[in-house]
């Protein structure tokens, strides 16, 4: 099995190429421009691995995706390139439109010249998987569960250019009938999560005494999934999924914001004594314009048809993910520079 992974230098990507590389030993190509969120560090415990190669390119880049469908020849694409980063995405929209919307149309389209060109077998075994999030069918109120027929209705300029490549992947499918599947996903924690997001930031922060920045008044919920539960989803959806379908992925854990920073901090205590007690680094800031109250995920879908259940329950996760970036300082250190939330203007005393 030979699969091409766009996004592969990132955080779901690489636990995706770590997973396809180690546990399943299919050969793997990682296409990845390696952005500001994007490191080979996160795939250095592959590098003596002989089934795994990288290619730096832009997946805009027509021509160099197109060489590489034609010179690696995948059985399978997981689609995973995308500036991923919600508040960057409100101070600057163009990389988001370019890459997630114009990234997607190349990948759809060089995908698409590639399969027609495969014959019986191949032709028919061929997966394109698009990697999508929840994020695209925009805010639930107190009740209720995203399903795959919600309709779509995003609210920022990162979850509005997804649902556009999750629209083109789908006609891609239907126009051409090149063999789309689209899984959306609900938030991912764990390991090698680039420093600006919600719980690295929150771990370093404390780590570094400086302030927790939390936007609003924290009651915002989202639905959180281990990174490597959503690694094993996506290699089963890419293997058997419905072609032209959408499945949700979820992990069926729900947190207000403000929790999941309380547990943090209460997990820093007993693994970081020195700097106890975190939580009074709780620095509440003005909340995200257009910020999505609540978001949660029903993945009866993926649990029923295909049988994947998630394997690592939050309390688990999350302490996990504390330790790993207490004892993984080299990894951390050369991308935090710059991110604890001031950058973004989170902490901005004007505020
Ligand atoms: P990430 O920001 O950690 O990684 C994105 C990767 O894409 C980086 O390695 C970056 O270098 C690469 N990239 C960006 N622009 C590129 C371009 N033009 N050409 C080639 N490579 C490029 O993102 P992530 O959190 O790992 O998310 C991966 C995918 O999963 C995204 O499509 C995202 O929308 C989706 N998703 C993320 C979450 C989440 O909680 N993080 C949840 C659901 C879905």
């Amino acid at each position: 099995m030979r699969v091409l992974v766009t996004g592969g230098a990132g955080f779901i990507g690489s636990a995706v190429v770590r997973h396809l590389v180690l546990n399943k030993g299919y050969e793997v190509l990682t296409v990845d421009k390696l952005t500001y969120a994007g490191t080979l560090t996160s795939l250095s415990s592959l590098d003596n691995q002989s089934n795994h190669r990288f290619l730096q390119a832009d997946i805009c880049d027509r021509q160099a995706i197109a060489e590489a469908f034609d010179s690696f020849r995948p059985d399978r694409v997981m689609h995973l390139a995308a500036e991923s980063h919600v508040d960057r995405s409100i101070t600057g929209a163009g990389d988001f439109v370019q890459t997630n919307v114009v990234g997607t149309f190349t990948m759809l389209d060089c995908a698409r010249l590639y399969w027609q060109s495969l014959e019986g077998s191949r032709r028919d075994a061929f997966r394109f998987l698009h990697v999508s999030t929840d994020e695209v069918y925009g805010s639930l109120g107190d009740e209720g569960l995203f399903t795959e027929t919600t309709p779509y209705d995003p609210s920022s300029p990162y979850s509005a250019s997804k649902a556009a490549s999750d629209h083109l992947a789908k006609a891609w499918a239907r126009t051409y009938g090149l063999p789309v599947v689209v899984s959306n996903c609900s938030n991912n924690y764990g390991p090698h999560h680039f420093p600006e997001k919600l719980i690295p930031l929150v771990i370093l922060n404390a780590l570094e005494g400086k302030p927790l920045p939390v936007y609003g008044n924290g009651a915002n919920i989202r639905d959180w999934l281990y990174v490597e539960d959503h690694a094993r989803a996506l290699d089963l959806i890419a293997e058997r999924g419905a072609i032209g379908e959408t499945y949700n992925v979820g992990g069926r854990n729900e947190r207000r914001n403000i929790d999941v920073v309380t547990r943090i901090c209460e997990l820093m205590d007993i693994h970081h004594p020195q700097g106890a007690p975190h939580a009074r680094l709780i620095t509440y800031v003005t909340d995200r314009p257009g910020h999505d109250a609540r978001y949660a995920i029903d993945a009866t879908r993926l649990e029923n048809e295909l049988g994947w259940k998630a394997e690592e329950d939050f309390d688990s996760g999350i302490e996990k993910t504390v330790k790993w970036y207490l004892e993984n300082r080299w990894w951390w250190e050369p991308l935090r520079h710059g991110y604890d939330g001031s950058r973004l203007g989170l902490l901005d005393p004007a505020q």
